[in-house]
């Protein structure tokens, strides 16, 4: 049986969501409709080093690293509370998310000392190098190599739908460093590269459905990385890419990243006395809420310590089909509604979150990926 334990009330938590949104209304009121749905891929180190000062940044860190040693459930209200405003968070969202964790747990004293801080500050940008144009879901079959050299490595491959890299401070990048594809996850590393240093390195941007560049091809051409580049131990970067995954399929992201035109849609009808228009949005705001419910579960999970890989998988696949069929609900309830006028704002949104959600049951895993993980951990595989 899967335990999605309930989160206590947390009177810290609570109170400090009255001073995000003070602080949200104030720092990002001028932003349109448009703009507050591409939140996750809004781009602005501004806006990051504004919440880095206010603390909400690397929250459950120590401190003697920048952060500021809060709890799980803190930090789950400023990024959900980021989110459902639509702040733009992408500067700082996998630094924060996952970058920082993993150097946190495996990362050398120098790195953490070096890095940390600036993340907790909202100035330090990460990407994240997985996926390759051979191994996406199949991450194990890596073909970026990086040979042992002295002083360091030289690294040859490609990197693949690399978010961000065109902006980033660092890439953790993950890479085999002994055997053959063939060893599957035997002799894979990370190893952590300076986006801004390196040679031998060069970022090609990828446009997506919706013409905006977030994506990138890295090409490592015998770049060298020093020894210092090493994250964790060498051959363990199986383990630590998985725990790496972790902490990206945990959030609440993974249920929010529509969030904005459900606020447009119930904008546009409001006042509708349709039953249509009021059955489906009470529909949308109960599965909303049961979607949250389950996402603080494993917000409770992770802070009592325990593995919340299953939970967070159910998490993001529920979560990725309900944000898949929100444009969908929303096109036939406008449609349906011919003698409301549906804003233009609704119309932009509607647009826009078309074009990017196909790619919601892709990132962070795809769907029967996802499906496969909680098969088994359910003892059903
Ligand atoms: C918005 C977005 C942002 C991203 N950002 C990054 C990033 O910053 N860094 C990064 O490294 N990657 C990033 N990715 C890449 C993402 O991780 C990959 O797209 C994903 O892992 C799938 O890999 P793939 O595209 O190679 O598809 P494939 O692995 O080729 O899969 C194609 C299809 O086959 C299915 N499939 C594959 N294997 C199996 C199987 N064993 N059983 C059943 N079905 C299977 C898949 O589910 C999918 O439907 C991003 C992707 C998106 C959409």
């Amino acid at each position: 049986m899967l335990d999605f334990p309930s989160p206590p009330h947390h009177e810290a938590a609570e109170r400090l969501r009255d001073e995000v949104r003070a602080f949200l209304a104030a720092e990002i009121a001028g932003r349109t409709p448009l703009q507050r749905a591409e939140s996750w891929n809004g781009f602005d180190r501004a806006f990051s080093r504004a919440l880095g000062a206010r603390g909400w940044l690397g929250m459950t860190w120590p401190k003697r690293y920048g952060g500021h040693e809060r709890t799980t459930f803190e930090r789950y209200v400023v990024v959900e509370e980021t989110l459902a405003a639509g702040a733009p968070v992408s500067a700082h969202w996998i630094a924060d998310r996952q970058s920082g964790p993993t150097l946190l747990k495996f990362g050398s004293e120098a790195q953490k000392e070096s890095i940390l801080p600036r993340i907790a500050a909202g100035d330090c940008v990460f990407c994240i190098g997985m996926s390759e144009p051979d191994s996406g879901s199949d991450l194990a079959a890596v073909r970026t190599r990086a040979e042992p050299v002295p002083g360091g490595w030289r690294v040859t491959g490609t990197k693949l739908w690399t978010t961000n890299a065109h902006e980033a401070d660092y890439m953790i990048l993950f890479c085999r460093t002994s055997g053959s594809p063939a060893d599957r996850h035997k002799g894979t590393s990370q190893l952590l590269v300076d986006m801004k240093a390196t040679e031998g390195m060069t970022v090609r941007p990828i446009y997506d459905l919706a013409g905006q560049h977030h994506f990138n091809e890295v090409h490592f051409d015998q770049a060298f990385l020093p020894a210092t580049a090493l994250i964790g131990t060498e051959g363990n970067g199986w383990n630590q890419v998985m725990s790496e995954l972790a902490f990206e399929r945990s959030g609440p992201e993974r249920f929010l990243s529509s969030i904005q035109l459900l606020v447009e849609l119930i904008r546009a009808l409001r006042g509708s006395g349709s039953d249509l228009a009021q059955q489906t949005i009470g529909r949308l705001t109960a599965h909303l809420l049961t979607l949250r419910r389950l996402s603080r579960g494993v917000a409770t999970l992770l802070e009592e310590g325990r593995d919340a890989a299953v939970q967070a998988a159910i998490v993001k696949d529920l979560g990725a089909t309900f944000e898949q069929e929100l444009p969908e609900i929303a096109r036939s309830l406008v449609d349906a509604e011919p003698d409301r006028q549906s804003t233009r704002d609704l119309l932009a949104v509607l647009a826009y979150t078309m074009m990017v959600a196909p790619s919601f049951s892709l990132r962070g895993g795809t769907r029967e990926i996802l499906r496969g993980i909680i098969a088994r951990g359910l003892g059903a595989r």
